[in-house]
């Protein structure tokens, strides 16, 4: 066989084992796992963020009714005082009081019992809160380890991928400029294997005969010889 030719196989077979590299990489089911636990990350993080959000609103809303419970209690104490006071003269001034004071019990009753549900309320929120950080960590555990794998493996690859690089550029180095042209433009099309051999007459790439004349041209080695079924460049087999 043509030394040329050799060597364009040669830059053939490297380009085939990168693209396989290249392919392998793409699907590498670790990939698709970290992507999955990062958009589980990313859920668990936005329910922590709202469940956080309706924390803070509980507690703020806590927080101004133990003022109106203490604005209540502190009128109530002075309706009492005036209650007990003597200084009501009328029946109908002394109704007015208690029934002030009735309502601001009631009051102050209705303050209590909202006050405890939404402390029962945020013990459940920040028991969910902590199962949710508990998730988070897991997850981002798995992920952390995850990645180290990915990193590793990719680390690995590129590493091969540099060195089948540095070995087609020598091997290219044997192929003249237009064989080159000719190989690169012809890739996509013959979803990468350009360059077949050719042994008893048939081609390599199709498995079918070539006519006579082309194996006279092959033989003669009388430039470049595309296979009449499939296109691909022919080259004799030793
Ligand atoms: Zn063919």
């Amino acid at each position: 066989m043509d030394a040329q030719m050799k060597a364009l196989l040669e830059v053939q077979q490297l380009d085939m084992d990168m693209a396989k590299i290249d392919e392998m990489m793409r699907d590498l089911p670790v990939r698709r796992l970290i992507l999955a636990l990062r958009m589980r990350e990313k859920e668990i993080q936005g329910l922590l963020a709202k469940n956080e959000e309706r924390l803070r609103n509980s507690e703020q809303r806590s927080r101004r009714l133990h003022l109106d419970l203490d604005e209540s209690r502190s009128q109530m104490e002075l309706m009492k005082k005036k209650l007990y006071s003597g200084e009501i003269k009328s029946p109908k001034e002394l109704a007015q009081v208690e029934s002030r004071c009735e309502s601001l019990r009631q009051r102050a009753n209705d303050l209590e019992e909202e006050i405890l549900n939404l402390m029962l309320q945020a013990e459940e929120l920040a028991a969910e809160t902590k199962e949710q950080r508990g998730q988070l960590e897991e997850v981002q555990g798995e992920l952390e380890g995850h990645l180290l794998e990915y990193e590793r493996t990719v680390k690995r690859w590129r590493r091969e991928m540099r060195e089948l690089q540095k070995l087609r550029e020598e091997a290219q180095a044997s192929v003249s400029p237009s064989l080159l042209a000719t190989y690169e433009r012809m890739r996509t099309r013959c979803q990468g294997r350009v360059v077949v051999e050719v042994r008893n007459g048939i081609c390599g790439g199709c498995r079918v005969g070539l006519s006579p004349s082309h194996l006279g041209k092959l033989r003669k080695g009388e430039g470049e010889v595309f296979c009449e079924h499939c296109g691909r460049l022919l080259c004799l087999a030793d």
